[in-house]
């Protein structure tokens, strides 16, 4: 059976409704937050799907507990703290679960410990997502258990066994087709009279290692398993009614959007609203799937609806904010009436894997960005690329900037729209600007200091 009737024959099974329910971190936090989540899959019965985030708290936990030289002692505490997470979940379980879940969570912080060590003693990539991956095996044993309990035919899933990845750890490249054929074969067949809860954030590689997709990634795994099933939705809840105007945290003047269009939260994703892990739309967009996007806490409240084509296509929508860009200026003389030189420059960052962000020119400079990855202890600018592209050219790299985007449509043709934005922010520096290349976006670097105020101040002016 090839993958496209293995799809068939499974989805037809399925027959209608499917969605795929995502619960983020702080959904699955403890357990009065993981039965706010169990009510929402039984009240609709279309949720055939459920992939779960780590509890809140256990990522950033394991992060700490994959770096280099982490003393013993800080090891046991971080178990510890995990344990200690999980369990004051697995208490509220009925004695005979709690104790089954309780010894598979010891099990597992055993082995857990066994690559706190290795890794401590001799650092890999490697073993740091083995690390890495343990949150999303507890979150999900456990809230397969919470379903059972509110009658709810739950059932743990583990999803390594078809998100089959390349072996770049930290930033896994998922293998589309196998997940499509591997989701028709293995998966598919089990939702036909099971709720079904996986694991968002990881896979593995052909050699069997576990890797994970990036910070943030489970909104990505979700909405990649939508596609394989062609789920009818895609469900991500999280701790905030909808996508807003711009970071709740930020001002709260920040206001929920009813419905907005692929194009546009897609660009709010990638250009740092944390609501979405950037690559979440480009699966729902394929395959044409709405995205819901909601709060667990607040399920009355609705949410926000992302799909193909809405009602609005208003000139501001939304302001997004990305921290930690590294602005790199490369400069040379000898590019003056040159050819060849920027090639040369890239040909040198594509040997290190980095991605431009933003680039502006001058006759003799050009002005590249790059993102930091969010939680990263050192600049993805090395030494070494530095040292390679001082072989070409004058380089100057700075650190700590912010980069702001104006979100919405048409604003490379609308009137008065930089004399809006720029006139707002008198007496804030402003670094680097892209206008006109996209009609979705216009964005600019300011200092880090500066990015909040600045985020405050374009929203007062564009949204009040
Ligand atoms: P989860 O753990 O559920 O994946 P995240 O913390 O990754 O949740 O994302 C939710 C957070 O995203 C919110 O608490 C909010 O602070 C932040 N956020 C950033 N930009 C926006 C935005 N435009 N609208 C809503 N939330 C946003
Ligand atoms: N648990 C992972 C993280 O904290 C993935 C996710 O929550 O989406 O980054
Ligand atoms: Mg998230």
């Amino acid at each position: 059976m090839n993958s496209e009737q293995a799809n068939t024959v499974s989805n037809s099974n399925l027959d209608n409704a499917l969605t795929v329910a995502k619960f983020g971190g702080t959904s699955v936090a403890d357990y009065d937050a993981m039965l706010r989540c169990a009510s929402i899959i039984k009240n609709d019965t279309s949720n055939r799907l459920v992939v779960v985030s780590a509890s809140a708290g256990v990522t950033n936990y394991l992060v700490r507990l994959g770096q280099k030289d982490v003393p013993a002692t800080e090891q046991a505490e971080i178990i510890e703290n995990i344990r200690a997470i999980q369990v004051n979940i697995t208490q509220h379980l009925s004695s005979t679960v709690e104790a089954e879940l309780n010894q598979e969570i010891d099990s597992l912080l055993t082995e857990l410990s066994g690559y706190a060590e290795a890794q401590a003693t001799e650092h890999t990539t490697k073993t740091a997502d083995a690390i890495l991956a343990f949150g999303e095996q507890f979150s999900s044993r456990i809230f397969a258990q919470v379903l059972q309990s509110v009658g709810v035919e739950g059932e743990y899933f583990n999803v390594q066994q078809i998100m089959k990845t390349n072996s770049l750890f930290g930033k896994a490249v998922v293998e589309l087709i196998e997940l499509d054929r591997l989701c028709g074969q293995v998966l598919a067949p089990k939702l036909v009279n099971k709720v079904i809860v996986t694991q968002g954030f990881i896979g593995q590689d052909a050699n069997g290692n576990t890797t994970t997709l990036g910070r943030g990634g489970s909104d990505y795994s979700a909405a990649l398993l939508a596609e394989a099933l062609k789920a009818t939705n895609l469900a991500i809840w999280t701790d905030v009614v909808g996508i807003f105007t711009t970071d709740p945290r930020i001002t709260d003047q920040a206001r929920a959007i009813k419905e907005i269009s692929f194009g546009e939260a897609a660009e709010m994703a990638t250009f740092g609203a944390k609501i979405l892990h950037p690559a979440t739309l480009i699966p729902a967009m394929r395959c044409n799937i709405p995205v819901f996007v909601g709060s667990s806490k607040e399920p009355e409240k609705g949410g926000t609806q992302i799909k193909k084509k809405v009602d609005s296509n208003p000139t501001y929508r939304s302001i997004a904010l990305r921290r930690e860009q590294t602005l790199v200026t490369v400069k040379s003389p000898a590019m003056l009436h040159a050819s060849g030189f920027l090639a040369k420059v890239f040909s040198i960052l594509a040997k290190h894997e980095l991605s431009v962000d933003l680039i502006t020119t001058s006759e003799i400079s050009v002005a590249l960005t790059f993102d930091n990855p969010v939680g990263s202890t050192q600049s993805i600018i090395t030494n070494t690329v530095v040292a390679e592209l001082e072989q070409l050219c004058e380089v100057t790299v700075e650190h700590g900037l912010s980069l702001v985007a104006v979100i919405g449509n048409g604003l490379n043709r609308a009137h008065g729209v930089g004399q809006k934005v720029f006139d707002t922010l008198e007496g804030i520096n402003v670094r680097l600007i892209c206008h006109g290349a996209s009609a979705n976006n216009l964005c600019f670097l300011v200092d880090e200091a500066d990015a909040n105020p600045t985020v405050e101040k374009l929203h007062r002016s564009l949204f009040a």
